[in-house]
């Protein structure tokens, strides 16, 4: 995805206030993250543990969204859970229910929707092979590079209609 500044980052959420934007932890470190090995932007709030965020360039305009991160009972260690974007495998800690509003009217009444995220949102980084889950990993597939990146996008496309829709 192309850089963005803080500016179009507290811009760019769907669903959250326009306060609640304005004040949230957005990284530091923004000139230096690798974009071109991005198709989302995720962080966790550094100042709230319980929060995450998600921003998604969709042909052209910046998708942002809130998430609520859910610490739930841990599955003990020798679980592994796979992310549903990336569909890396993780062992205990690694993947995190994350739920985000919906938008509109539904939002409103308090629906939200829940996925099974990177606990670290770095799903861009495994899909490429440039970060590594700690005792878990990449299923054991034949797809190509562009195949499994046109297929973490695929999944975060139908989350971001599923927030929004
Ligand atoms: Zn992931």
């Amino acid at each position: 995805m192309r850089p963005v500044t803080e500016r179009d980052i507290r811009t760019s959420f769907v669903n959250c206030s326009k306060g609640e934007a304005k004040r949230l932890g957005v990284p530091k470190d923004l000139a230096d993250l690798p974009w071109e090995d991005l198709d989302f932007l995720g962080w966790r709030d550094p100042g709230a543990p319980g929060r995450a965020y998600l921003l998604a360039e969709r042909e052209g305009p910046l998708v942002g969204i809130a998430l609520r991160v859910t610490s739930g009972a841990s599955r003990g260690f020798t679980a592994r859970s796979m992310c549903s974007l990336c569909l890396t495998m993780h062992t205990s800690g690694g993947v995190t229910l994350m739920t985000a509003r919906r938008t509109g009217e539904a939002g409103r009444q308090g629906n939200s929707v829940g996925q099974y995220l990177c606990t670290d949102l770095a799903c861009s980084l495994y899909t490429r092979g440039k970060k590594e889950a700690a005792g878990g990993g990449a299923i054991d597939e034949s797809l190509t590079l562009e195949e499994k990146v046109a297929r973490t996008r695929a999944n975060l496309y139908s989350f971001l209609d599923k927030v929004v829709g």
